[in-house]
């Protein structure tokens, strides 16, 4: 099927959610949650569900990862709609996008290296020290560009969360002109999830509450793209036993196995809230997905984070 025929197949549909992890480990109860309120809030809706593997980052890909989460996930009962899509293969479609904005005088090239970015940061924001804009105008002298950077401009960008209710974000003040393509020549996440899932008519996100403070960078380049914006669900983050967001530093806790994924799958409900009844406890997961499809309610999400149960 050519990318136009998927594209044309999704949009038939009026909800079209999806999984995106990244392959830098094995799937853990944080991505477990992901795939689980993704899965259950777009099949409740009779919409389709797409996987996408977000490997990007090639030092960060740990080789097997993505084709064991494939493995597992079939294993535990997912189902999901068309091929999955490998982010390593559409560089070119980055490309494209980020010369239409370059077009439109969106973006601009940036000389200055990260202890430059340090020391002329207003203040640090969300994710640490504030771009200022030093090289909207261009790139200081002839030095050579490294980064590809979006203007933003001084204003809020506001969205209703499905979970965590209205959210609202001054991108200048938060972030500053941010980078679609970095200065190691890899495309942003910000750029190519955007991309990835306007091209797959994707209507509706459910990500961990992570990405909260990323989701008005995207929504200002849908604007951008003159794209409608999805509806955005983020969900409580599940830490670890030190009480940071679960990651592979944590080794082998938490992790999902074929054997233990059918208690993960009731420990992933109860987590987001739907009080799953102990009688189904030692259920096959696909009985516990089936019994989430019928009676996921996202109402009843809760936005605190917590530390991983025991499975
Ligand atoms: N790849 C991201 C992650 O694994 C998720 C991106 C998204 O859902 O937008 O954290």
């Amino acid at each position: 099927m050519t990318q136009q025929t998927i594209m044309q197949s999704n949009k038939q549909h009026s909800v079209v959610g999806r999984f995106a992890p990244s392959p830098t480990g094995p799937l853990h109860f944080g991505s477990l949650l992901a795939a689980l309120g993704s899965y259950l809030l777009s099949r409740k809706a009779q919409g389709r569900w797409l996987l996408r593997i977000e490997d990007l980052d090639p030092p960060r890909v740990v080789p097997g990862a993505a084709d064991a989460m494939l493995l597992l996930l079939e294993k535990l009962g997912f189902e999901w709609d068309g091929k999955v899509v490998y982010q390593s293969q559409r560089i070119e479609r980055y490309q494209q996008i980020l010369q239409q904005l370059h077009e439109q005088n969106l973006v601009f090239a940036c000389s200055c290296s990260r202890r430059e970015i340090l020391a002329s940061a207003p203040h640090t924001g969300e994710e640490g020290p504030v771009y200022p804009g030093t090289c909207r105008k261009g790139p200081i002298g002839n030095r050579q560009e490294r980064a590809i950077r979006l203007q933003v401009p001084d204003e809020v960008v506001s969205y209703p969360d499905g979970v965590f209710g209205r959210q609202s974000q001054n991108l200048q003040r938060a972030v500053g002109d941010f980078a679609l393509r970095r200065a190691d020549g890899l495309f942003a996440y910000q750029l190519a999830v955007v991309v990835d899932d306007l091209d797959s008519a994707v209507t509706q996100v459910v990500r961990g509450a992570d990405l909260l403070s990323s989701t008005p960078r995207q929504i200002f380049l849908y604007r951008c793209l003159q794209q409608s914006v999805p509806e955005y669900f983020h969900l409580p983050l599940a830490l670890g036993n030190n009480a940071k967001k679960l990651s592979k530093r944590h080794g082998s806790f938490g992790l999902i196995t074929s054997e233990n994924g059918g208690r993960a799958l009731w420990q992933a409900l109860n987590f987001l809230g739907q009080n799953p009844p102990v009688a189904i406890k030692n259920a096959s997961p696909v009985e516990l997905l089936a019994w989430g499809v019928a009676n996921f309610c996202v109402d009843r999400v809760p936005t605190a984070a917590r530390s991983v149960p025991e499975f």
